[in-house]
């Protein structure tokens, strides 16, 4: 066990957590006494994670910025990070509109099955059309101004103001490259070991993962909706887990094509991140675990890896897009509406806004597509279709989300001349002859 690496430590503290779930729903007063003595570890593991991500942020991204030296470089970088996750999104969505027009997977829910989702699942989704009224009443540029927060300690006491705390660490960075050298040098070397020390942390919260998605997921079992409503919404899961499929092998050809490191390399080197993102649905919470194996499994500079990929965790999430476009036009066929071309183009354009402005947390995806729906003039009452098979999609959508940051931080760190050597060598030989 002690030499197993550590995908493999994780992807048996997976199994072994959904086994001990499905045993413990058998007995009478299990359920309870995984979510009292069980899901707890699970609760702690998730904050241990998430409590790392600002000071991350903080640590990697001023020690990152500043070692750019040059203002005009952090610019293109910016700028073709942008680009490429644009990119990346509306490719994502197309596959999503592409997949669910094929398969019709709405045509095979009957009225009846139609019916009874909605009743059963209306109040549940209450919660999600609140907040998505919520963010709804903002004016246009809203975004913009929220990303500029107006006192930094307020900004960092709470893990959904992410883009504030990068907004601040670039900033801070940027003032320390306008510095002559000798003046800079001691806040550098401060944020250099500060970093150091943050991902020692990491290190050590990784050796509790194995038990952590043990807890994880032996609680989302035990709490999971009954299997029948899984077969009912079986094709449009099917559907989204494709398109989420095809997305990783597009990622994988990506990176070969451009950096030429071989699959099982980039595969292997990112799967503890992609256990986890599956395990926590949160790529916040995988954020460190993203960083860390970027940069020490894949090769990507930190100076690249510490400025796209906290980035990439807040806006871009092509799983979450994929999702919105598939469910969007699911519900729309299983209340018998027929979208135009002009409506889907129109999906488009507010699925990678949404996927955007989602937070990267469980279920945010969804919130987010009661602003898709609106828009597209699809009954909302259509989220309670998919209520009950959402956070099994979240786990995966969260994975794809994951995955795409890190190909990105890739594709970037190449055109920058950053892609070095990994630190840790996985195989022997990583790249194409
Ligand atoms: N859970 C996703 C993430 O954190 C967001 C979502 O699609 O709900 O990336």
């Amino acid at each position: 066990m002690k030499n197993l690496a550590l995908h493999w430590k994780i992807l048996i503290g997976m199994v072994l957590g959904v086994a001990f779930g499905f045993l413990m729903v058998n007995f009478s007063g299990g359920k309870e006494l995984v979510l009292d003595w069980v899901k707890p570890f699970g609760t702690i593991f998730i904050n241990a994670l998430k409590l790392i991500a600002v000071p991350l942020i903080l640590g990697s991204l001023i020690s990152g910025v500043s070692d750019l030296k040059d203002i005009s470089k952090l610019s293109k970088m910016g700028g073709k990070t942008v680009m490429i996750y644009l990119v990346t999104t509306v490719v994502a969505v197309t596959i999503g509109l592409v997949l669910v027009n094929s398969f019709q997977p709405g045509s095979s829910i009957s009225d009846k099955t139609r019916t009874e989702l909605v009743s059963s699942y209306s109040e549940s989704t209450q919660k999600y059309k609140d907040e998505a009224a919520n963010q709804k009443r903002q004016g246009p540029l809203n975004a913009l101004v929220e990303m500029v927060p107006d006192n930094i300690i307020g900004a960092s006491s709470e893990n959904k103001n992410m883009l504030q705390v990068i907004f601040f660490a670039i900033f801070f960075g940027v003032g320390l490259i306008l510095l002559p050298e000798d003046k800079a040098k001691p806040v550098k070397d401060f944020f250099y070991s500060f970093n150091e020390v943050i991902l020692k942390m990491i290190d050590l919260i990784m050796l509790a993962a194995p038990y952590g998605v043990f807890a994880l997921l032996a609680a989302l079992i035990v709490e999971s909706p009954s299997a029948d409503l899984f077969a009912a919404l079986g094709w449009y899961a099917l559907t989204v887990v494709l398109g989420l499929f095809m997305m990783i092998m597009i990622y994988t050809l990506l990176v070969y094509i451009f950096s030429g490191m071989k699959p099982k390399v980039f595969l292997q080197g990112i799967s503890p991140a992609q256990l986890l993102a599956f395990s926590t649905s949160s790529s916040a919470a995988t954020l460190p675990v993203t960083m860390e194996r970027v940069h020490e499994h894949l090769g990507v500079e930190e100076e690249v890896s510490s400025f796209v990929l906290p980035i990439g965790a807040t806006i871009n999430m092509d799983g979450t897009s994929l999702y919105q476009a598939v469910a969007a036009v699911f519900i729309a066929q299983a209340f018998g509406m027929d979208l135009s071309l002009g409506v889907q183009l129109g999906i488009v354009a507010t699925a990678t806004l949404a996927s955007i402005g989602s937070a990267a947390v469980p279920g945010a995806g969804m919130v987010m597509l009661v602003i898709v729906l609106a828009q597209a003039g699809i009954p909302e009452a259509g989220l309670a279709l998919i209520f009950a098979v959402d956070r099994p999609l979240d786990m995966c959508r969260t994975v794809v989300n994951v995955t795409g940051d890190a190909t990105v931080s890739m594709l970037v760190a190449k055109s920058e001349g950053r892609l070095g050597k990994p630190m840790v060598q996985d195989w022997d030989d990583n790249y194409k002859k």
